[in-house]
């Protein structure tokens, strides 16, 4: 009953999770535990990066559910078991994602949810093992699990690869083939590394809005496209913003349950003074608002003014919900606000099925392997695969708020170190997330 009301409260995600309903630890285990296509070792052994998390959970494998995390969560008596991809993908991607996939776990077994990890091929890892950079195998398996994590893809060796061989090809149509159409992208300033904004002081200060973008549809993908000759004689090149109501009304919806998750006001972009797509989308936001969303604050705002507002003064958002094209531009406007592209998560989700959830950088191949790699985006993400993908937002919270008391406590990596902070590696600011998880236990048992 509980789980339920909690699933009716989560909106969109209710399709994703009622499609993979959790079930009891030992039958997942029978379907899909088995079963390492490509990699038997994940790598993310909590023993070796952690000792804060070896005491708790003992040695972590791959694909096999942590027994510490069981013995808590039967301990709490409401064990869940979920299923997640994981993809390391190139560069940075390893390192950064074995600290996620302990962090997950640590979290997991304080708030009694289970996860069953499986790590897939895909970028330019697969196209040099299988020689695609989306393998079939990894493909069923991201479908078949209850969320995806992903780190990054590509690099300099793929560079000149025929464009069906190149990693970000992977990338594609990954989300192409779980028909994830809506991308969030938080744009948070974190009080502590305000100082690396390119903006003032008390601009950037606060600054804590999340864009959602359509991501499968308008002028990226509208037909006819391509180009001809005028009649004048002259080549000419053409693209079409299409929208249809039903690609409208999905996008709206994701945007006014992400607003309700967040402040409720919900902040919708188009050119609907130039551009019949956006007049068709503006008219469907209101109907959809003042039907299915009354208690969400809606506006409406041109995308040239959005721009430069995002600038000017970027506290006033809280959601904006925005097309394709827009969105891409917007996200990364916003994106730069918060001066660290290492701090920066991201969530594509669909109508049903698994979300992927990635840092919104690349693969750093200049720092791969040297373990200087920021993995706090990452991190983040798996507080986005906790809230948007599986509703588990107590978790969630508790995951960002270790990534603030990290902060707080001084620990930094090269991309945002400042003066009198303590620099460290990707997996020793692993390890102090999760000192800080830890220690965001005791007050939470005292409620009890
Ligand atoms: P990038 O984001 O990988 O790197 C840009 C700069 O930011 C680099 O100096 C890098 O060292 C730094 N940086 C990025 N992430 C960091 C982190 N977590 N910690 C510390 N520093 C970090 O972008 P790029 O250099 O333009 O691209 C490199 C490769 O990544 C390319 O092959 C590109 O196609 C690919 N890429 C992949 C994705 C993805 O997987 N979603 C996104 C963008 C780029």
């Amino acid at each position: 009953m509980a789980e339920s009301a909690l699933l009716l409260r989560h909106g969109f995600t209710i399709a994703a999770v009622l499609a993979y309903s959790p079930t009891t630890s030992s039958s997942r285990r029978a379907r899909w535990g088995a079963g390492q296509l490509f990699s038997t070792s994940l790598n993310i052994s909590t023993s070796s990066s952690s000792p804060v998390v070896r005491a708790r959970h003992g040695t972590g494998n791959a694909g096999v559910r942590v027994a510490g995390a069981q013995a808590s969560a039967s301990a709490e008596g409401a064990s869940k078991c979920y299923r997640v991809t994981v993809l390391p993908g190139d560069g940075i991607g390893p390192e950064i994602i074995r600290v996620a996939v302990d962090v997950l776990r640590l979290v997991g077994s304080q708030e009694g949810l289970d996860f069953e990890f499986k790590e897939m091929l895909v970028g330019g890892a697969a196209i040099d093992a299988v020689g695609s950079p989306l393998p079939q195998e990894t493909l069923d398996a991201c479908r078949d699990s209850d969320a995806v994590l992903l780190a990054a893809i590509g690099g300099y060796k793929w560079d000149r690869n025929e464009a069906h061989l190149r990693p970000e090809r992977g990338l594609l149509d990954l989300r192409v083939g779980l028909g994830v159409f809506a991308n969030l992208r938080p744009a948070t300033v974190f009080s502590q590394l305000v100082d690396s904004s390119t903006l003032k002081r008390e601009v950037a200060d606060g600054v804590d809005l999340m864009v959602v973008r359509e991501l499968t549809g308008g002028i990226y993908f509208g037909k006819p496209k391509g180009f001809g000759i005028n009649e004048h004689g002259e080549r000419i090149a053409f693209n079409t913003e299409i929208y249809s109501t039903a690609e409208i009304d999905r996008i709206a919806r994701v945007g006014f349950e992400t607003a309700r998750k967040r402040q409720g006001k919900l902040c919708s972009v188009d050119k609907a003074n130039v551009l019949e797509a956006s007049q068709l989308w503006r008219e469907r936001l209101t109907i959809i608002g003042a039907e299915e969303y009354p208690d969400v604050e809606l506006s409406h705002m041109y995308v040239d003014n959005a721009a430069m507002q995002l600038i000017r003064n970027p506290k006033q958002f809280d959601t904006i919900v925005t097309n394709n094209i827009f969105g891409d531009i917007l996200s990364d406007e916003a994106s730069i606000l918060t001066g660290s592209i290492g701090m920066l998560p991201s969530a594509s989700i669909g109508q049903s099925g698994p979300g992927v959830f990635e840092p919104v950088h690349g693969s750093a191949p200049d720092i791969a392997g040297q373990d200087k790699a920021n993995p706090l985006a990452q991190v983040l993400s798996v507080s986005m695969l906790l809230k948007y993908g599986l509703g588990q937002e107590r978790a969630a919270e508790r995951v960002e708020a270790a990534v603030k008391t990290t902060l707080d406590r001084g620990f930094r990596t090269g991309d945002i170190m400042s003066y009198g902070k303590t620099l460290v590696g990707c997996l020793h600011m692993g390890e102090e997330v999760m000192r800080s998880l830890e220690a965001s236990l005791p007050a939470r048992a005292s409620l009890h």
